[in-house]
């Protein structure tokens, strides 16, 4: 078990700590990496989540910015297996310095730079295999959402069109200490390299993607006027008259690299 050491949580790095049994066995349980691959823990804080993963597979890499934590956990696991330490910032760190890649991410990240971390990690996302992922419930809701459905957006579609994403449990605020004012939920992400390389030109996708859900409300015809002409949403068999909400990751995938073949003809 962590060790009790008095530590005051750090709210600037969003120190929410897990304590339930069974919130954690189901998370470790969740995880189940392949073994011969490393595997990553982002924010390990006092070792709810790295003990039991220690116990279990022996070797585990950890990314800690607090380093009063990080010399904390480093004497808790001194006898419990092989703790792999990066005192560094999770949101500027090189993954490809750890192997044999491609890795296995698990984290319950800080809510303050969930959305920012993700992307992070994902502009690295050759080199992962697939991330367990603790955040605020209503952010994984919005990685889920299918079109049409309400929490639909540019999150949704950026990460979906880099990931296969699985919504696996929700997690109450009590699992946690101090009890956050927000509920919480697991995600898995595993890249999907298929889907990702047919993206021809991934900062036009980004522009479409960014431009169509600033203007949620308009039909599709007037929030991407500038950037995209009646006849590419005929060809594709769009409708102009839809919403942004209304089409599929797939459809701007297709109009993003529509563009970009007629912008290179
Ligand atoms: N994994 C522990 C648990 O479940 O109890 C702690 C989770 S706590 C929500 C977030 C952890 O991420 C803390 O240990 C915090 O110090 C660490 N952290 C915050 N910002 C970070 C960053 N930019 N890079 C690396 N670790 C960070």
């Amino acid at each position: 078990m962590a060790s009790e050491a008095p530590h005051r949580p750090r709210k600037r790095f969003g120190q929410n700590f897990l304590h339930d049994k069974f919130v954690i066995e189901q998370i470790v349980e969740a995880f189940n990496p392949d073994p011969d691959l490393a595997i990553v823990e982002i924010g390990p804080g006092k070792g709810a989540l790295t003990i039991p993963l220690l116990h279990k597979f022996g070797t585990i890499n950890v990314v800690e910015i607090d380093t009063d934590l990080a010399q904390l956990l480093d004497d808790n696991c001194r006898t419990t297996g092989d703790l792999r330490l990066h005192v560094a910032d999770a949101l500027k760190f090189d993954y490809s310095q750890i192997q044999p890649a491609p890795l296995q991410i698990i984290g319950n990240l800080p809510y303050n730079i969930s959305t920012p971390l993700m992307f992070h990690l994902l502009s690295q996302f050759s080199n992962i295999k697939f991330m367990v992922l603790m955040l605020q419930k209503e952010v994984v809701d919005r990685i889920c959402a299918s079109n049409n459905e309400k929490d639909y957006g540019r999150l949704s579609v950026m990460v979906q069109a880099q990931c296969q994403v699985e919504k696996l449990f929700s997690v109450p605020p009590g699992a946690f200490n101090p009890i956050p004012k927000v509920t919480s939920a697991v995600v898995k992400l595993t890249p999907n390299k298929t889907l990702n390389s047919g993206i021809e030109d991934s900062l036009m996708f980004e522009q479409i993607v960014r431009q169509a859900f600033s203007q949620r409300r308009k039909t599709l015809r007037n929030a991407l006027r500038d950037l995209v002409d009646i006849s590419c949403l005929e060809t594709l068999s769009i409708s102009p008259a839809s919403r942004p909400e209304n089409l599929s990751v797939k459809d701007y995938i297709d109009i993003a690299n529509y563009i970009y073949f007629q912008q290179n003809q």
